[in-house]
């Protein structure tokens, strides 16, 4: 799996457990995936409710490596549908 932030790549669930690497924060009220530590200590702080989330001096103004994985993801089922398309 990949941090959502910068796009760092670790081999399994229980390495990133292992290296303190968190499932899932905040950014307002969007929901993202993943981050690795030196990401997630930088930029996130714990909320009011417990949750992670983006420091605010930080909210709305993170990249995410997220999005353009889901980009990657929708041109691959564009290109799927369209081989069986053709054939
Ligand atoms: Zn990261």
């Amino acid at each position: 799996m990949y941090c959502s932030i910068c796009g760092t790549e670790i081999d399994s669930i229980d390495d990133a457990v292992d290296a303190g690497w968190l499932p899932s924060f905040w950014d307002g009220d969007t929901e993202h995936e993943v981050a690795c530590p030196s990401c997630w200590e930088a930029v996130l702080q714990v909320g009011e409710d417990g949750e992670m989330e983006v420091k605010p001096e930080y909210r709305g103004k993170i990249v995410y490596a997220d999005a353009e994985n889901q980009n990657q993801h929708y041109v691959m089922g564009i290109a799927v549908r369209f081989d069986a398309h053709n054939n």
